[in-house]
């Protein structure tokens, strides 16, 4: 991970955290069943969306693994299932502990607007998890709403505030210490700066990767913008319609690109604004999920492809310098494969 950007915070932090977790996805899939009316007349009854379809990693104790792909890949459907909020139609997520899951993972949303209550004084919706898990006596819960408010970057006396008496980044760093409030262990991040100003941006990266190292989190990330994600991970998995395309240590994906998807994402790299606009020049559109290519769905818009990927799809495959990448060319090496040195 890059060095952490100082900010001015007086704060020492102090571990409030359990112990970090490591977490191991199985195979998962989560399949949605088509609805009536014209999709069903279209597609026959019976028919499912694979918004997740195969997906296995690691993420180990106390690292951010990134997962990145254009909208409507699947990356924010996994989110969900790793936080627990929805359930996968097979496969397993393990936690190291999992036994304590719903007390220890908590999640960080796009818009945290939308995640706080605008009548409840922000003292009021950090502390609610505390009371929530009894996790402190009652006396005990504003002092520690208040170090909360002083950990991500605000002060003591904001708890009396509401929610629309604070800009964007001021309301994304109250949802952090309301994930926080819960002790967790683990956070899903879903593209927490995405809705923030570019200004605001790197600090709020910036106060999310100093709170991961001192409290020992281990996290998910999830987002669009391949800037962030060098930014904050350890290992990044690239997704596309439903399955990873490639999984790689930060350095080897960004140095050593192997699957012809992520070359062309990062040869728009320097293209993208950090409000993440994609402008990416991958050609043609993004195959609908409901009626996805044959065999290697990336095909249509791969300039390696051939007869076999459009009839078999790949499965990942562990390479020398580290990284798992799914594609017969770089299996059949049809095309030059750069490896990692370091
Ligand atoms: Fe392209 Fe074929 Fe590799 Fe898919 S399997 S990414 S179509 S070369």
């Amino acid at each position: 991970m890059n060095a952490v950007l100082k900010e001015p915070m007086d704060e020492t932090l102090e571990a409030i955290s359990n112990a970090p977790i490591s977490l191991t996805a199985n195979n998962i899939t989560r399949h949605f069943p088509v609805g009536g009316g014209l999709l069903r007349g279209k597609l026959g009854a019976g028919k499912s969306v694979k918004a997740v379809d195969g997906v296995s990693f690691k993420i180990r104790r106390g690292e951010t693994f990134s997962l990145v792909g254009e909208s409507g890949c699947g990356k924010s459907t996994l989110a969900r299932l790793v936080a627990g909020l929805d359930a996968p139609s097979s496969g397993n997520i393990a936690f190291a502990d999992a036994g304590q899951r719903e007390h220890r993972i908590q999640m960080i949303f796009q818009d945290p607007y939308a995640s706080l209550n605008p009548r409840y004084r922000i003292g009021t919706a950090i502390a609610e998890p505390i009371r929530f898990q009894k996790l402190l006596p009652e006396a005990q819960v504003m002092p520690r709403v208040h170090e909360l408010l002083r950990q991500v970057g605000l002060a003591a006396a904001d708890a009396q505030k509401f929610p629309h008496e604070f800009s964007g980044g001021q309301r994304q760093r109250v949802s952090i210490a309301r994930a926080l409030a819960g002790n967790p262990s683990f956070l899903v991040c879903d593209e927490p700066t995405s809705a923030l100003d570019v200004s605001v941006q790197a600090q709020i990266l910036n106060l999310l990767r100093r709170l991961q190292e001192q409290l020992g989190l281990t996290c998910l990330f999830i987002s669009h913008n391949l800037a962030v994600i060098n930014y904050v991970s350890h290992d990044v998995g690239v997704m596309y319609l439903g399955r990873l395309a490639e999984v790689a240590p930060t350095r080897v994906l960004f140095e050593a690109p192997k699957h012809p998807y992520t070359q062309l994402l990062l040869a728009a790299l320097p293209q993208l604004d950090t409000r993440g606009r994609d402008k990416s020049p991958i050609t043609g559109e993004i195959p609908s999920p409901l009626a996805p290519p044959s065999g290697c769905t990336f095909h249509p818009r791969c300039p390696h492809a051939n007869d076999r990927c459009k009839a078999e799809k790949p499965e990942l495959q562990a390479q020398p310098d580290g990284s798992q990448v799914a594609c017969h060319a770089v299996q059949e090496r049809r095309i030059p494969v750069l490896f990692h040195t370091s």
